[in-house]
């Protein structure tokens, strides 16, 4: 890749044409893409070309438009199949995001697998995304939810999850980035540890997905869940990875057309990979606007990208450190594009609000992580969060607007 080449910010954001709009009468500063993230031009032209040129169902018609939508709803599978360096394209399952991705695993491994007195582990910082389908699926089997702790700087304690392991264990589900705090997990030692006995692990990728290069392979991840909208794509679609050996033996996720090879009342013979997970109409224009979201991030280089981020977040993270009476949640050794900060005696809410009135867009709440919250013993954070889009002079805004918030509360 060309990473000697000086990142081009100015460049870059001249290919996302919401950055150019302004909010109560400022620039628009945004720093919420853990969120969801902008849109290249690239992205919102590929769904524009698609529904003007080529609209039509997939898989089914002979006609012409119905194979051109097929060869890009399957060219954008090879894509991603790419992306993450998966074995094969069968391997690559289209689902509406993360969430859904959790909840097919859940659902079908799950409920092949976990039975009364099993367990299923997380940690103490993951998405509700990534604890409710397990809280769903344990309590109806009789199952147990184990937690891995986390130290004061969010980092997982690696000896109590191993400790955690044991012949009761049936998959371990562990964030690869977390959207709350911006540790970058180790996960390819939570992989090794659980294979070591015998364990499937799940990373949920939402938020590594687009800052750092992911290799399946060299993780040995069983199951990879992300979302198209955070990496660039549009909202809707995600992916799930899974390895060819488990997915063949896991039972369909949902029925319906598509999945299905044949049918007679008294018996349906299911589709291959993987189809047998693609019930329905799948999202054609967002598979497709997907692929060509992967298509711009390989030509800007995520690598190049992570560099450029990292340089960003050590920066912003000194300039907040400097501010009297800010705090920061989330100080990993190991972390990546996420401030998640509280201000002394002013409620996030009421930072996000003030900000918002300088254009600053930041989330401010849980994000979606309560049991985190819990841990820290705080309700809600104020949270920053970086793309490769944002600038020096963005997180400038940022502190200025802290210093302004602090004035608005002190009078
Ligand atoms: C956003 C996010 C999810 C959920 O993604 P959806 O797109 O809402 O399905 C799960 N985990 C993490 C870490 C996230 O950041």
């Amino acid at each position: 890749m060309t990473s000697n080449k000086p990142f081009d910010v100015e460049a870059v954001r001249k290919d996302f044409p919401i950055l150019n709009r302004e909010v109560q009468g400022n620039p628009l500063v945004y720093l919420d893409s853990a969120a969801t993230s902008q849109k290249p031009q690239s992205v919102i032209d590929t769904l524009v070309r698609y529904y003007t040129e080529i609209n039509a169902n997939v898989h089914r018609g002979v006609h012409t438009l119905s194979q051109e939508a097929t060869d890009e709803y399957e060219g954008a599978r090879i894509k991603l199949r790419k992306l993450i360096n998966a074995k094969e394209d069968a391997e690559i399952i289209f689902t509406r995001g993360t969430t859904e991705g959790i909840n097919l695993v859940a659902q079908t491994f799950g409920a092949q697998h976990v039975g009364e007195g099993d367990e299923v582990i997380i940690s103490n910082m993951e998405h509700h995304s990534n604890v409710v389908p397990w809280q769903m699926l344990c309590d109806e089997r009789g199952a147990h939810l184990r937690v891995v702790p986390i130290n004061d700087d969010g980092e997982l304690l690696m000896d109590e999850y191993e400790k955690l392991i044991n012949p009761r264990t049936k998959l371990v589900s562990i964030v690869h980035l977390s959207n709350a705090l911006g540790t970058i997990n180790p996960a390819k030692d939570v992989v090794a540890i659980a294979h070591q006995h015998g364990v499937p692990v799940l990373l949920d990728g939402a938020q590594s997905i687009p800052h750092m290069p992911v290799d399946v392979q060299d993780l040995d991840c069983d199951f990879y869940a992300f979302s198209g909208h955070k990496l660039f794509g549009p909202t809707g679609i995600g992916v799930l990875y899974g390895k060819r050996e488990l997915l063949e033996a896991m039972p369909p996720f949902q029925g319906g057309g598509d999945m299905i090879k044949s049918v007679t009342f008294e018996k349906t013979l299911y589709n291959d990979l993987p189809y047998k997970f693609e019930a329905g109409t799948p999202h054609i224009a967002g598979v497709i606007g997907l692929g060509a979201a992967v298509d711009y991030v390989n030509a800007i280089g995520l690598e190049n990208a992570a560099a450029y981020e990292h340089e960003l977040l050590k920066y912003g993270t000194e300039q907040l450190e400097a501010i009297e009476g800010l705090r920061l949640i989330g100080t990993a050794q190991n972390k990546s594009s996420v401030l998640s900060f509280l201000l002394e005696g002013i409620h996030p809410h009421d930072i996000g609000t003030v900000l918002d009135t300088q254009g600053i867009a930041i989330r401010t709440g849980h994000h979606c992580t309560q049991p985190l919250m819990q841990r820290f013993q705080i309700p809600a954070t104020a949270r920053a969060s970086l793309a490769f889009y944002n600038t020096k002079a963005e997180i400038d805004a940022l502190v200025e607007g802290i210093h302004k918030t602090f004035e608005v509360f002190s009078l």
